[in-house]
C-alpha cells in the first residue's frame, strides 16, 4: 500500500493511474446510464473528450491548472450539450470521476485526510464552474433555437402576407386557407374549411391537368403550375401555383401545403397581347394581299391576266432600248379577233368574255418564254418578240393563226380566226413607228380578207 500524503506523491500517483480512473470512471453505471438515455456515442471524438476532460480536472485537483485555465471543459460541455444532457446528468458525471480517482487510491493505498478535503473542496469548485458554462451553453442554445422560430414565424408571416395559401389533408379536404385566398376566391373561411378543394375547380381547367397534380403529389413530389381556378361569384383568377406535400417521420403524406400568385392580370396582358399580334399579322397578311392585288392590277388585264397595255408600253420600249443597244433583232406582232363583234351578237357577251380567256390561254402555251404578250385593248392583242428577226416573227405568226384557226371554242359554232400585223425594228423607228408598221400591216390583213399574216413581204 502506498500512502499519499504530500502533493506530489499524489500528483505521480494519478497520472499512473490516469487510463485506469478513466476506464473506471466511464464503465461506473451511472455514467453508462447517462450515456445511453442522451444515446451518446462513445466513438473516437468523443473518447477523446472525455479523456481530455479527465486530464483536466486531474490537473486541477493535483494544483497543476487553475479551474478557469481547463480549456478543455468547454469542448466536453459543449458535447453533452449537444447530446441535451441535463446538469444532473453533468454532476454524476464530475463526481463519479472523483469518485472513480477515489476508488483507483482506495485500492492501492491510503490518502492523507487534507489531500482528501482538498479533492472534496476543489470537486466542488469544479462543479460549479462547469454548471456556470454549461448553463451559458444552453442559454446561448436556446436563444439559437427561439431565433430560428422567431425567424420561422417570421418566414410564415411573409409567405401569408405576399401568398395565397391553403392546406389540404390528404383527401383534397381544406383544412387552411389565409386571409389572402379569402380575399381572392371571394369565400369566407368557414366556406371553405371542411370542403374539398375542388369547390374553386374552374370548369374551363382540363380535367388532365390535375390528374397530373394528383398523380405527382401523391407520389410526394412538389407540383408547380399555372392553375385558373373560380371565384364565388363565379368570376375567374388564375394563379401560379405550387403543391408540396408535406410527409410525417414514416414518410406518409400528411398534409398538402398550396402556395399561390395571383397572374391574372399578367395573364390577360399576355392574352392581350396574343389577341394583339394576330391581329397585327393579319392586318398585314390583308395590307400584304391588297399591295399584291393592286400591283397586278395595275400591270396585269384583268379579263385575261396577261400584260395589260400601261405595263406593255414599259417594257416595249425597253426593249427597243436593249435590242438596239446589242444590236439584236426585235419584231412586233399585232393581231385582232375577226368578226369578233359578231360573236358578242350572237352568243353574247359572256361568251365573248369566255373566248377571250380561252385564246389566250391557247396563244400563251404556244409562245417561247422570253416573248412578251399583251393584251392592246379589245379584242386586240400584242406579241413582242426579243431575238427574233421577221422571218421569225411572221412563222411565229403564221403558226399561232393556223391554231387558233382548227381550236375548238366553246360557244361558237364556226371557226375563230385572228388577222396578223408583223414589223421588225429597225434602226430608225421607235416605239411609235414600229407599232405603226405593224398596226399598217394588221390594217392590210383584214383589207385583204382576214384570218391571214401580213408585213412579212417587203
Ligand atoms: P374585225 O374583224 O374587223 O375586227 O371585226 P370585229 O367585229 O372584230 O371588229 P369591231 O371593232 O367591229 O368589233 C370589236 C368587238 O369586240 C366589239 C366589242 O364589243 C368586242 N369586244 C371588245 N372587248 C371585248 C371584251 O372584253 N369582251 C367581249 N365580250 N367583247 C369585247
Ligand atoms: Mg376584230
Ligand atoms: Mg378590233
Amino acid at each position: 500500500m502506498i500512502k499519499i500524503i504530500n502533493s506530489e506523491e499524489f500528483s505521480y500517483f494519478l497520472r499512473v493511474h490516469r487510463n485506469k480512473i478513466i476506464k473506471i470512471w466511464m464503465e461506473k453505471s451511472e455514467v453508462q446510464n447517462v450515456l445511453h438515455r442522451h444515446s451518446l456515442p462513445i466513438i473516437d471524438k468523443n473518447t477523446y473528450l472525455f479523456y481530455q476532460f479527465c486530464d483536466c480536472f486531474i490537473s486541477v485537483i493535483e494544483w497543476r491548472s487553475t479551474i478557469s485555465e481547463c480549456q478543455i471543459k468547454i469542448d466536453f460541455l459543449q458535447l453533452l450539450n449537444n447530446y441535451n444532457v441535463t446538469v444532473a446528468d453533468l454532476f454524476t458525471l464530475v463526481f463519479k470521476l472523483k469518485n472513480a480517482i477515489e476508488q483507483v487510491i482506495f485500492e492501492n493505498g491510503n490518502l492523507s485526510y487534507a489531500l482528501q478535503s482538498e479533492i472534496d473542496s476543489l470537486t466542488l469548485q469544479m462543479a460549479i464552474d462547469l454548471e456556470l458554462n454549461f448553463e451559458t451553453i444552453i442559454n446561448s442554445n436556446q436563444n439559437y433555437k427561439s431565433e430560428n422560430s422567431n425567424l420561422l414565424t417570421e418566414y410564415k408571416k411573409a409567405v401569408d402576407l405576399s401568398n395565397i395559401v391553403s392546406k389540404t389533408n390528404p383527401k383534397g379536404i381544406i383544412t387552411y386557407v389565409n386571409d389572402k385566398f379569402c380575399e381572392i376566391s371571394g369565400y369566407s373561411r368557414d366556406e371553405l374549411i371542411g370542403k374539398p378543394h375542388n369547390i374553386i375547380r374552374h370548369p374551363d381547367m382540363p380535367r388532365e391537368a390535375f390528374k397530373e397534380l394528383w398523380d405527382t403529389i401523391k407520389a410526394k413530389k412538389s407540383w408547380s403550375g399555372v392553375v385558373t381556378n373560380m371565384k364565388k361569384d363565379g368570376g375567374q383568377y388564375i394563379v401560379d401555383t405550387t403543391v408540396i406535400p408535406i410527409l410525417d417521420v414514416d414518410g406518409d403524406v400528411v398534409e398538402y401545403i398550396a402556395i399561390r400568385h395571383d397572374i391574372t392580370e399578367l395573364e390577360q396582358t399576355k392574352q392581350q397581347l396574343r389577341n394583339i399580334n394576330k391581329a397585327m399579322k393579319n392586318k398585314v397578311d390583308e395590307l400584304y394581299s391588297m399591295t399584291n392585288t393592286l400591283e397586278q392590277k395595275a400591270y396585269k388585264d384583268k379579263l385575261t391576266g396577261i400584260n395589260n397595255r400601261e405595263n406593255f408600253e414599259d417594257i416595249f420600249a425597253l426593249e427597243i432600248a436593249t435590242a438596239k443597244q446589242n444590236n439584236i433583232p426585235l419584231s412586233l406582232v399585232i393581231f385582232d379577233v375577226d368578226n369578233f363583234k359578231l360573236v358578242n351578237d350572237t352568243y353574247g357577251h359572256q361568251a365573248g368574255d369566255t373566248i377571250l380567256i380561252d385564246l389566250v390561254k391557247l396563244i400563251e402555251d404556244n409562245i417561247k418564254n422570253g416573248d412578251i404578250f399583251a393584251r392592246w385593248g379589245g379584242e386586240e392583242f400584242v406579241i413582242l418578240t426579243p431575238s427574233t428577226d421577221i422571218n421569225g416573227a411572221c412563222n411565229l405568226a403564221e403558226n399561232l393563226r393556223k391554231l387558233v384557226q382548227l381550236h375548238p371554242f366553246s360557244y361558237v359554232e364556226n371557226q375563230m380566226t385572228l388577222s396578223f400585223g408583223v414589223a421588225q425594228l429597225s434602226d430608225d423607228d421607235n416605239k411609235k413607228t414600229l407599232f405603226e408598221k405593224a398596226d399598217g400591216a394588221l390594217y392590210e390583213a383584214k383589207k385583204n380578207g382576214r384570218n391571214r399574216v401580213e408585213g412579212c413581204k417587203v
